[in-house]
């Protein structure tokens, strides 16, 4: 049975991309930006080892009113071996996927060969990419916290081979 560290759950809120959404945050970061906001999750152990199904059994009993699930955390990239098995779960329910990652799109795509990377990148239609940045902190930006964040409709940037800004 395949499992996931887990920091914590929201059924439903309204902060964490469009529309009202199921947020998982997953333990586990190794980019440790200063100012972070999650910084207990940054703990590998931090949370407990809960199993997809049961995390998909909850984000199902959400469905209709939720429009899609994130992915926060903690780095959810370092266990995309795991995650990504969720996020087809997820897919096959008709729910959009929004992941916020440290690491760049470009990035991900040059080391796509990690465990579960290809995977996970292919179920995921908005990408919230890069560092928190504290100097360079914009206040009121949607759904990112600083100005070298962005929002990345993933399927179009890999359709066209180039970054495009979901909008
Ligand atoms: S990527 Fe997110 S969780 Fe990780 S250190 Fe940066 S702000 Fe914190």
């Amino acid at each position: 049975m395949e499992e996931l560290q887990v920091a914590g759950f929201l059924d439903n809120s309204l902060v964490n991309g469009q529309g009202l959404r199921s947020v998982l945050f997953v333990s586990g970061c190794h980019h440790n930006c200063k100012g972070c906001h999650n910084k207990a999750m940054q703990d590998f152990s931090y949370g407990e080892k809960v199993n997809i199904e049961e995390i998909f059994f909850r984000i199902k009993r959400n469905i209709p009113i939720i429009r899609g699930v994130t992915f926060s955390g903690g780095e959810p990239f370092e266990q995309a071996g795991a995650l990504w098995k969720l996020a087809e779960l997820v897919k096959e329910e008709g729910l959009n996927i929004w992941c916020y990652t440290g690491y760049t799109f470009e990035y991900i795509l040059n080391n796509i060969n990690n465990e579960g990377w290809k995977e996970l990148i292919n179920t995921i239609d908005v990408l919230v990419d890069g560092r928190f940045e504290e100097d360079n902190v914009i206040k009121d930006l949607k759904y990112m916290g600083s100005s070298n964040q962005r929002t990345i409709d993933v399927k179009e940037s890999l359709k066209n081979n180039k970054v495009i800004i979901y909008s």
